[in-house]
């Protein structure tokens, strides 16, 4: 399973799936990539099967412009593998966008819980309860995305990494880890992330590991922050030169 984000002045798109196949080697049933333009909006394609079966659904299904993009290979925990499983996940609203390596071990407390508030599943995964979750907390607090995904990850009992998508805000993807690796890698004007270096390594030498329970807001032409999870204190993001 792997994830990769990007964020900046080139397509996403071939970055994205280049990057899906160097993380092929970690195993995967599954593979689903968002893209965002701004006049498009969000667009998803995702399928069961390979990256190269993603490839061809996504010729004859997605227009492969814009500038914003997550994209995922599955190792099923909860739910079969199959299209509507994959990754992303969507929220209720349609404004956030997920995508999750690891496991919510308490996904179905939390699942109960945002039924009776009136949310609706499409999958059979863990990761569509966070992604409404974090929705669920957004709208009741009236905050932005990095505090809600800070809110909902303190509620949370299991192993992740994640970037979230808010199309409200789409100058940003949202990241945070806790046991599953996650590199950031740090460009002019564009951000990369990943769960190793190897899909950004080509573009740029600059990356930061988050470490477990840490998160970042990875926002355009802004500077990282990154911050812990528990409790919202700043960290000082070890920017570290990689060997090309
Ligand atoms: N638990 C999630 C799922 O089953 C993510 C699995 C993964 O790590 O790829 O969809």
């Amino acid at each position: 399973c792997g994830i990769v984000g990007y964020i900046g002045h080139r397509e996403a798109y071939p970055i994205v799936i280049k990057g899906l196949k160097r993380l092929e080697y970690r195993g995967y049933d599954s593979a689903g990539v968002m893209l965002y333009d701004a006049n498009e909006g969000v667009k998803l394609c995702k399928t069961k099967g390979k990256v190269s079966d993603l490839e061809a659904k996504a010729k004859e299904n997605l227009t492969v412009n814009g500038t914003i993009g997550i994209g995922h290979t599955r190792w099923a925990t909860h739910g079969v593998p199959n299209d509507v499983n994959s990754h992303p996940h969507l929220s209720n609203s349609g404004d956030l966008v997920i995508i999750h390596n690891g496991i919510i071990e308490n996904y179905a407390p939390l699942k109960e819980e945002l039924i009776k508030r009136g949310y609706t599943f499409k999958s059979d995964t863990d990761t569509e309860v966070l992604v409404n979750l974090i929705e669920e907390v957004q709208k009741k607090e009236n905050i932005k995305l990095g505090k809600a995904v800070q809110i909902a990850l303190n509620q949370v009992v299991g192993a992740y990494a994640i970037a979230v998508f808010d199309k409200k805000n789409p100058n940003e993807i949202v990241a945070a880890r806790l046991g599953s690796p996650l590199a950031i890698g740090v460009g002019e004007g564009e951000y990369f992330i990943a769960s190793d270096a190897s899909p950004f390594i080509e573009y740029t030498s600059n990356a930061v590991y988050l470490e477990d329970g840490e998160m970042a807001n990875i926002r355009l032409h802004k500077p990282l922050k990154v911050r812990k999870i528990k409790d919202d204190s700043l960290v000082d993001p070890y920017i570290q030169e990689l060997q090309m």
